[in-house]
């Protein structure tokens, strides 16, 4: 057995140290003499196998093509960045002027150009504030709003959001009560009244952003509630600045502050189509009562999200908007292509109509017009390891890889995938 430090002294390898660093190269050596203990490769050809096993960066994430008809796929993480995003994001990895002024020489204000970048894109919010996520977003106005005090919320509301988390166990964790209203189909203006007091820190609205209840169903509108007397926070969940007219029920931002919300909040990784944080917007008093809380430096963002912000906001439109707005049409063709291209290599391919998705807690019960490329289900599993991994979703039998989430520029390697795990 060749001894590691003689491997790891191979010229190649000792190249990918320096790129990807000693441990990860050490690991893929340490398994190469593994396979050779296997009698899987012979002695002589650890280098190689060590060389050929390396990921190719330093990092274990591996890049994924999302072809499950879900435009924002949370375990997929969420929107895509556009590569102005992207670009943005790799110049503020190294150092940058986030919280200091080039020219007087002095601190400045942490991320005032993506702040800015938010405050013009929603007009209507006299301030705005960026965190984490959007259930950071919520902790922080839950404990400088209504710690020790009282949050009116509609029983319909008390929103799971995924992975065991719910809206209402957050908000119970800054010290905030829970003052629940009306029922779970429905809750008046009438019952919210009879809950505001001098206890009330705020009235909450949570958009039921991943469910809907159909039938005999009744809430109180934001400018009723807005007459109380309390600050009205509105949760929107995914993160439309503006009115979406594909998406008709989603709530926006401008629009729900218009409406009389004194503060909104929103994640950006969702229809926003920007890195994961969370947005708090809207009257600046109470935006300033929640930047000002000691709580509101454990939640900042870091300045590669802040760049990817700024970006996403001030750049061109990004991936999800595309998605989201792509031809169903030329989506067809480009299914239709796609299959012509592994049914001439004998692949059990065919391009059929499909209905993706929004995902990601947003609008939810949208059928999005969308094409797949039909395949065998045995190609799940090496799609699924491939490289480029490609993920589509099984249904009656069939592999469906959609097209929708994915750039029509990335069709020839979706092409080659399958046509490498079809072999
Ligand atoms: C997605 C969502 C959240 C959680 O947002 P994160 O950015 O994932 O923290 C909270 N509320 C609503 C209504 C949502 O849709």
């Amino acid at each position: 057995m060749p001894r590691t430090d003689t491997v790891l002294a191979d010229p190649r390898l000792a190249e990918t140290v320096e790129r990807l660093g000693r441990a990860v190269v050490k690991d893929a050596v340490v398994a190469a003499q593994q396979r050779v203990r296997q009698g899987e490769i012979e002695p002589e050809d650890v280098a190689d196998a060590a060389l050929a096993a390396l990921p190719r960066h330093a990092a274990h994430l591996r890049p994924v093509i999302n072809m499950t008809g879900v435009l924002i796929h949370t375990n997929l993480g969420r929107a895509p960045l556009s590569p102005a995003a992207v670009e943005a994001a790799a110049v503020a990895a190294g150092p940058v002027d986030v919280e200091f002024d080039l020219a007087a020489g002095v601190r400045a204000r942490r991320g005032r150009t993506a702040l800015a970048a938010l405050a013009d894109a929603v007009p209507a919010a006299d301030d705005v504030h960026v965190v984490n996520n959007n259930a950071a977003a919520l902790v922080l106005v839950a404990t400088a709003l209504a710690a020790g005090r009282e949050i009116v919320i509609s029983r319909g509301e008390l929103v799971e959001i995924g992975d065991g988390f719910r809206i209402p166990d957050l908000l119970v964790s800054t010290g905030a009560r829970l003052r629940e209203v009306g029922t779970t189909n429905r809750t008046t203006l009438a019952d919210y009244r009879a809950a505001v007091g001098p206890e009330t820190g705020f009235v909450l609205k949570v958009h039921p952003s991943n469910f809907r209840i159909e039938g005999f169903t009744g809430s109180a509108g934001i400018t009723e509630l807005a007459g109380l007397g309390v600050p009205v926070v509105s949760d929107i969940g995914s993160g439309l600045l503006e009115r979406e007219p594909l998406l008709p029920d989603e709530p926006d931002a401008t629009t729900t502050l218009k409406a009389g919300a004194h503060l909104v909040t929103a994640s950006a990784d969702k229809l926003l189509g920007g890195p994961q944080a969370g947005l708090v917007l809207g009257r600046r008093d109470l935006v300033e009562r929640c930047r000002r809380h000691p709580l509101a430096r454990a939640l900042r963002v870091g300045k590669v999200t802040l760049a990817a912000l700024e970006a996403t906001l001030r750049g061109p439109a990004t991936p999800l908007h595309q998605a989201l707005h792509a031809d169903p049409r030329a989506l067809l063709d480009r299914a239709q292509a796609l299959a012509d291209v592994l049914a001439d290599s004998g692949i059990d391919a065919r391009a059929v109509p499909a209905e993706a998705t929004v995902g990601g807690g947003a609008a939810p019960g949208v059928r999005l017009p969308s094409a797949a490329v039909s395949l065998p289900e045995r190609l799940a599993a090496p799609l699924r390891t491939g490289d480029p991994p490609v993920v589509g979703r099984v249904e009656g039998g069939r592999l469906l890889l959609d097209v929708r989430a994915v750039p029509a520029d990335r069709d020839g390697d979706v092409a080659r995938a399958v046509l490498a795990a079809g072999r």
